[in-house]
Parts: C-alpha cells; structure tokens; sequence
C-alpha cells in the first residue's frame, strides 16, 4: 500500500485536496494548526462571487446529505483522510516520495469524538469556548490560559468525559509519499502605521474583522456599532492598498482587496439602515467577473474618493475625523465617520514561511513562488511537493479550489 499524502493547513485549499484524493483512494493526514478546519473562509460571512452566506457556501461535493459547506463536507465520514487538529510539522527530512514528516502535535484537552456539544462546561468556565458555530470538529475548545475556579468542575460534570485538563503535547513521526503545502495567507495587522492609528483606536478595524461584525452571528447580531462605545454606526470609510503596493511593506497587489471590500460596502450600503459608506482608493482593482461589485457600488451609493489618507484623530463626539488627500480634486477633505476599515494586505502565514525553508523551495515575497513560465505547473513546488490555494500568493476561493484539483490530478498522475 502506498504511503499517504501529507496536506499542510485545513483551509479550502487544504480540504479540497484531501476530500478529492481521499475519494480517489489515496490516503491523506491532513494537518492543521489550529482547532478547527475551514481556516479564514470561517470568518467571512458573505462570499463572492455568488454572494452566498459561506456558512451555506454551494459544495463541490455531491453527496447526500451534505450538500452545503464545502469545508465541512465529506471530512468525517471518509476513511481515507486522518485530520490532526491543533497540529504543526516540526522537521521534514528523508527524501522526495518517502519523507520522514515529524509533527507536533499541541495537548488534546477535550477529545472532540467525545464531546457531544452540550454546553456543561462552558456554563461552569470561561476557559472552554465554542470558535464558531460551523467549527469542525463539532466540539468546544479549552483554552488553558483562561482558567479559572470552574475548570475542575466542568471536567467532572462532562457527560462524556471528553475533557482531559492534564492533556500534555506530543510528537509523532510519519512517513508520506508527498506534501502539499495549503498555508494559506495571514491578513496583515498594520500596527506600525501610524496614519491608520489601528491597535490604538477601537473604531479602526480591518476587512476580516468587519466581516465578523457584519456576520448575523456575530456578538451584534449582525448590527455594526462602534465597538469603542457601542453607539450605532452611520458613517463607514473604508481604505484601500494598506501594507500592499507599497515599499515599506509589501510590494504586491493583494488582488482581491478591492473585491472584498467592495462587497463589504454593498453589503452595508444595501442591506443596512441609513449607514454610509466612503472608499479611499487607489485603484480600483475588480478583475475578471467582478467589476459588477463596482458597479452595483455606485448605484447603492457609495462614495469614493481617489486619494490617500494622511491622518486620523478622534472626534470629540465620538468616531473618528479623517484627513483625506484628494488627487482628482487636489485638495485635503475632513471626514468623519464612526468605522474606519483597513483593507490590509494579505500576507504569508508565520506557519508557512517555515514549511518553505524546510522544503527547500523557492519563496516570492514570502509565499511559495509560483511558475512564473508553465501556468500548468503552478502548483508543482519542488519533487514530489505542491502547493494550493493561497499559499501561492493571494487567490480567491474558486482560484484556491481550481489549484487544489490540479494538485490532486498531478499527484494521481505520478501514481499511475
Ligand atoms: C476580508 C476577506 C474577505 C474575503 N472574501 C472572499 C470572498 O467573498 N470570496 C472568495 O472567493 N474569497 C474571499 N477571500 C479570500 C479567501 O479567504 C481565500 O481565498 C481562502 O480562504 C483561501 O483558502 P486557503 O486554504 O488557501 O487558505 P487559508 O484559509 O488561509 O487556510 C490555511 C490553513 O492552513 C493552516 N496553517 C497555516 N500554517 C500551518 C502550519 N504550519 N501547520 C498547520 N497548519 C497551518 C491555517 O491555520 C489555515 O487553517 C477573502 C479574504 C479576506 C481577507
Ligand atoms: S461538557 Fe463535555 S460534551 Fe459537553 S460541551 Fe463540554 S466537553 Fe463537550
Ligand atoms: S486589490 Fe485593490 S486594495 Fe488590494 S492591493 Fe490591489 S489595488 Fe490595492
């Protein structure tokens, strides 16, 4: 029997390719460092470009009785794939079709096969919370540095005994055929730029943690408030390009930024009362199919501004003033507005910086470096390596699916 595949990170990209090679008979252990699969397509909400809920997001699986979530499904009910949560790979070593892969593998306080979902234990502590209401595993998580006098208790009254408090870290050593690399990307936390004032304004947020204000399951319910005072929003201003194409940061367009944020602005434009919103731009970059963002954009109203903002400072009735250079208008304008939104540059995940070095393989601007010459063979990293999705540099969900099938194609190919 052949070894199995190694897939690194449970994203989109990540999952596509152990549901599909698992389907095709091909054993897969897919490692992921966190506590449930899905990765950033969690905290999205809505998704273009079908403008689909992404808890409900169309499969691209046709199974029955799993239609919808295409991270979710097929995951735990195929033999072939092992999912190993809370999970890194520490050292690679051996050689191309028979690598020695050690994992790490992080404590397993609550067994998620055991946990019914009940809910005991998060009435008794904080230290036991649920990540999101599509997390998969279906379990809750324990989180040790939240610990309180509850703890013991909740262990004890657990109906299932799933919880284990004295859970230690392990290490494991497996061999693999091949690796696919699906680290997916981290969305840049602009700290150091002062002119954005995130981390030191509450009312300054970025374009992922907007979409979890605007998720209907969110703490608000889906209302945006401000979150320094809770008062409602009636002004957003978005900004474009933060950390990307720029030299001091990152040199790339992130691509789907624009995108992003502008079915952000149609979302609140359309389907809020009496909110407005404001873009500071660039250029606005709607490639392919998505133009029609921009255009529904200006017809809802949106406002955008072709510019730069300078700085920001808070107002003396709460939210924030804005001093915006206009390039068109060539003039400074004073804006204020109750949310300010970063659409911050995606950039390459801590993780997989140290899956690229370890492998050996060639990196652009810290990502796995694409084909600039043979797009077929994008997602060929290195012999017997691959790598998907936005791993490769940033990508759109369908983009991240399309290069995770492609991966799985080589890799039934080189077994023929
Ligand atoms: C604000 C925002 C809105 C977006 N909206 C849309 C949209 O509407 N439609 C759309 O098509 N796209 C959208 N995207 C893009 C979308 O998020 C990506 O295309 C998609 O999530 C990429 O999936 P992925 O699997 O490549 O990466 P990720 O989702 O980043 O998954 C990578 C996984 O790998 C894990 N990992 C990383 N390193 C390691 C390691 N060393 N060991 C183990 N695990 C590791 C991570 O924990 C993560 O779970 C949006 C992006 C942003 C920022
Ligand atoms: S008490 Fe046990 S079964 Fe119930 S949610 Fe907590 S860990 Fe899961
Ligand atoms: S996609 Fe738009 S916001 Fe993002 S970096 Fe490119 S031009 Fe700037």
């Amino acid at each position: 029997m052949s070894d199995p595949v190694l897939i690194i990170g449970a994203g989109v990209a990540g999952l596509t390719a152990a549901v599909e090679l698992a389907d095709s008979g091909v054993r897969v252990v897919l490692v992921e460092q966190k506590t449930t699969v899905g990765g950033n397509a969690l905290d999205l909400y809505k998704a273009f470009p079908t403008d689909d809920c992404f808890y409900c997001f169309e499969s691209n699986r046709d199974r029955p009785g799993i239609r919808k979530c295409f991270y979710r499904s097929a995951l735990l009910d195929q033999p072939n794939i092992e999912l190993r949560i809370n999970t890194t790979v520490s050292e690679i070593s051996g050689e191309p079709g028979r690598f020695e892969v050690k994992l790490a593998i992080g404590p397993q306080y609550v067994d998620p096969i055991k946990c019914i979902m009940c809910g005991i234990c998060m009435k008794h502590s904080n230290a036991f919370v649920l990540i999101s209401p599509q997390c998969q595993p279906q379990a809750v998580v324990y989180d040790p540095t939240r610990a309180d006098d509850g703890v013991q208790r909740a262990a004890e009254e657990c109906p299932t005994r799933a919880i284990n408090l004295d859970a230690k870290p392990a290490e494991e050593t497996i061999t693999v055929s091949d690796i696919i690399v699906a680290t997916g990307y981290h969305e840049m936390k602009p700290v150091n730029m002062d002119e954005y004032g995130y981390g030191k304004y509450p009312d300054v947020v970025t374009q992922l943690e907007l979409a979890k204000m605007l998720d209907p399951n969110g703490e608000t319910g889906g209302a945006l408030l401000r979150p320094s005072d809770g008062a409602p929003v009636s002004h957003v201003l978005m900004v474009q390009c933060v950390g990307s194409r720029d030299e001091n940061h990152y040199p790339y367009c992130s691509k789907i930024c624009c995108v992003f944020a502008l079915k952000h602005a149609n979302i609140i434009a359309m389907e809020r009362e009496n909110i407005d919103v404001s873009v500071v731009y660039m250029d606005i970059r709607t490639y392919d199919r998505h133009e029609r963002y921009y255009r529904d954009a200006r017809v809802a109203g949106v406002n955008f501004i072709r510019g730069r903002v300078q700085r920001l400072a808070p107002s003396s009735d709460g939210g924030l003033d804005v001093i915006v250079y206009d390039s068109l208008l060539d003039r400074y304008l004073r804006l204020h507005t109750d949310l300010f939104v970063l659409s911050s540059a995606l950039e390459p995940p801590e993780g997989g910086k140290g899956i690229i070095k370890a492998l050996g393989l060639k990196s652009a601007s810290g990502f796995v470096a694409p084909h600039d010459l043979a797009p077929e063979e994008t997602v060929v990293a290195g012999d017997h390596v691959y790598a998907c999705g936005t791993a490769l540099g940033p990508a759109e969900v369908p983009e991240s699916v399309t290069q995770a099938r492609a991966v799985v194609s080589k890799i039934l190919q080189s077994r023929k």
